[in-house]
């Protein structure tokens, strides 16, 4: 069931295809920004329910960023992992026809769970248009996920946050849930930056050492040659929840949903947590852990907004250079203008962050509707002054 409000959506579109097993849907929230951005997730699963949400979040995200996008996201239900590469590109080229009449006037897309770059070369061909999509191989003019923006971005925020807070970040210690795009490039930018990385997890489980810190580099050639990060060797290996309550000063989240929970409340030592995955803690949480532990959190609508920032950067033909220059100026404005907000007006800085979108999205509708006014209003009066000439 979708809910409706103010903000929208505006479309929610279902196609099916029953002769090459398509089932895929679009839900286009709100536009008032510019055509709706975000990705295509292909998983057995996905509902119209979950892409919803996702769509919502994705107009808040692209609001805060100010960039000239609203939200979307898009679904197709399929297993990845099992079908063939040829089904694959048979399906998303399928669904990319059907939605012809909406991208990339309405939508544009991006890869998400289940699509890479591949599929986004085969959308934007169907469609016709580079402008259909971001996330498309370097030669169609992509930006490559493998630089990392979203994990730059994490560590820009931490930076000021832990500045906010006034830490020392050199002097600071620093756990990171999962080690994939996200965390290995967040924990590459703030190891640089002199911050001691001392626990990281992964799917398999969680490595901690809290005196020397972790190697990085190693860390990093582990994940590339497809290992786990507790084959480090220079640490305690723990249990990968055990993240939560390690004793460290920043705690950056970057995998799974829904991470910190109730019973976590009490033991998370962090100062600061950084929101690196998608809704990793419930409003109600980021609350309960702001009021019982003073805990300050940069919510993930401000913390990841990298990768849309990139894919802005991809879709106006920008540099690799523009990126992280936009990447750094954005998400250190947010995420200072909306820790300093919260703190003023006693707001948690997810509560902040929406009233700030909110607002944005409302002024640009009630500026676009006010135009509507004035030019049907000049139409008229134009109208009445050549019938009044020619009577
Ligand atoms: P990824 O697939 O590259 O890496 C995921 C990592 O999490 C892997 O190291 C995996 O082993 C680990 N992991 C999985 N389950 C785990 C668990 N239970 N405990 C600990 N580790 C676990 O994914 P990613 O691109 O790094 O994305 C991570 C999160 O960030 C997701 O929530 C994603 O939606 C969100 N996100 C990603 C981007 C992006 O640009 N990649 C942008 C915005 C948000």
């Amino acid at each position: 069931m979708v809910d409706f409000d103010l903000f929208g959506p505006e479309k929610v579109l279902q196609v099916c295809d029953k002769k090459i097993g398509l089932n895929g849907f679009v839900v286009i929230d709100n536009t008032v920004l510019g055509p709706g951005k975000g990705g295509i997730r292909m998983t057995p699963t996905v509902s119209v329910d979950e892409v919803s949400r996702l769509a919502r979040a994705m107009t808040w995200k692209n609001a805060l960023a100010e960039l000239p996008f609203g939200g979307a996201k898009s679904g197709i239900c399929a297993d990845s992992h099992s079908i063939s590469q040829i089904q694959k590109a048979k399906l998303v080229g399928k669904f990319a026809k059907m939605l012809k009449s909406v991208c990339p006037s309405k939508y544009i897309a991006a890869p998400d769970i289940g699509t890479a770059e591949k599929e986004m070369a085969v959308f934007s061909k169907t469609i016709g248009s580079l402008n259909a999509c971001t996330g498309k191989p370097a030669e169609l003019g992509g930006l490559p996920h493998e630089l990392g923006s979203t994990g730059f971005g994490v560590s820009i925020a931490t930076k000021v946050a832990a500045k906010f807070a006034g830490m020392d970040l050199s002097n600071s210690t620093i756990a990171i849930e999962g080690f994939g795009n996200v965390g290995s490039f967040a924990a590459k930018y703030l190891a640089k930056s002199g911050a001691k990385i001392v626990a990281v997890s992964d799917i398999h489980g969680m490595v901690y050492n809290g005196n020397e810190g972790l190697d990085v580099e190693k860390l990093i050639e582990l994940k590339d040659s497809k290992k786990s990060v507790i084959e480090c060797g220079n640490g305690i290996i723990m249990p990968k929840h055990d993240i939560v309550s390690m004793p460290v000063d920043i705690l950056i989240p970057a995998a799974i949903p829904d991470l910190i929970i109730g019973c976590d409340v009490r033991s998370v030592k962090a100062k600061i947590i950084i929101e690196g995955s998608n809704i990793p803690i419930s409003p109600e949480f980021e609350k309960e852990l702001l009021i019982k532990r003073g805990t300050i959190i940069v919510p993930d609508i401000i913390a990841n907004a990298g990768g849309v920032i990139s894919s802005y950067i991809e879709y106006i033909g920008g540099s690799e250079k523009k990126m992280f220059e936009m990447v750094e100026e954005k998400i250190s404005k947010n995420t200072e203008l909306i820790l300093k907000n919260s703190q003023r007006n006693a707001t948690t800085p997810r509560e902040t962050a929406l009233e700030i979108a909110k607002q944005r999205i409302l002024e640009k509708s009630h500026q676009a509707s006010t135009e509507t006014i004035k030019a049907t209003a000049l139409a008229c009066s134009e109208k009445i002054a050549s019938f009044n000439k020619s009577n």
